[in-house]
């Protein structure tokens, strides 16, 4: 029986798919981005090791939330694709289910999702950290490449997507690069709509609980007016951002 390694789950309205949404995050993460709101997800050891059934007995027992308005069922993490095998099965049997999938990940590891689990997902949530490779990797210590390739796999099987893009001052509200990610995201057909979201610092005292430095803790947030020009730089190559 196929097990995984389980951080926690939450309900969730609006923010992770349509509708009311069972989320569940997966331990473990290859990526070190500077703003993660979620250090405690990065090993996969400190997850709960759960079985699929566990998992969907308690999918099941939230289905009067989840089947209102559209909802379903969202994986995210850390990287739920660090965890293929298990993610794939998951999703597998929510579909069996007549549940609607969602399926959060930085595409990094898009190459361990097969056709199957793609087949399996209705949405990705694809979170594009930055459109220049330099910044992507100091930024995330991960290479960007493989992002763009997965978000180029997904138009062409046509899976449909909603783009995240976390803006932080100085390393992500760069014109040209925001003005590049969405010319390539204008070009996809399968794009929905792009969230541009405001860099946070909800995470800093999960870094103190852990002992660890949280690098932007001293960073400043970007103001409302930062976040619709961003938006407004989407919106001119006719993507719904919000
Ligand atoms: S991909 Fe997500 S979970 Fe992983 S380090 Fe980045 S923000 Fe954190």
């Amino acid at each position: 029986m196929t097990t995984g390694r389980i951080h926690s789950w939450d309900l969730s309205t609006g923010v992770d798919g349509p509708g009311t949404r069972f989320v569940l995050f997966l331990s473990g993460c290859p990526l070190r981005c500077l703003y993660c709101a979620n250090p405690d997800t990065w090993h996969m050891r400190d997850g709960e090791q759960a079985t699929v059934d566990d998992v969907l007995a308690r999918i099941e027992r939230y289905r009067r939330f989840t089947g209102l308005a559209g909802g379903g069922v969202t994986l995210t993490g850390g990287e739920p694709l660090l965890q293929s095998a298990f993610t794939a099965e998951v999703l597998r049997r929510c579909k069996e289910l007549g549940l609607h999938t969602a399926l959060d990940t930085s595409g990094v590891l898009g190459a361990r999702a097969d056709d199957a689990l793609l087949a399996d997902t209705d949405l990705v949530l694809l979170d594009i950290k930055s459109f220049d490779a330099g910044v992507h990797r100091r930024l995330t210590g991960g290479r960007l490449a493989p992002t763009l390739g997965f978000a180029t796999r997904l138009n062409r099987l046509g899976v449909r997507a909603w783009i995240r893009y976390v803006l932080v001052p100085g390393w992500t509200d760069d014109e040209e690069a925001v003005d590049g990610l969405a010319r390539f995201l204008a070009d996809l057909d399968n794009v929905d709509r792009v969230d541009v979201l405001p860099f946070h610092k909800l995470g800093a005292a999960k870094y103190d609980a852990l002992g660890i430095p949280f690098p932007l803790r001293d960073h400043p947030v970007p103001d409302a007016a930062l976040a619709e020009r961003v938006r407004e730089q989407f919106r001119a190559h006719g993507l719904r951002a919000q």
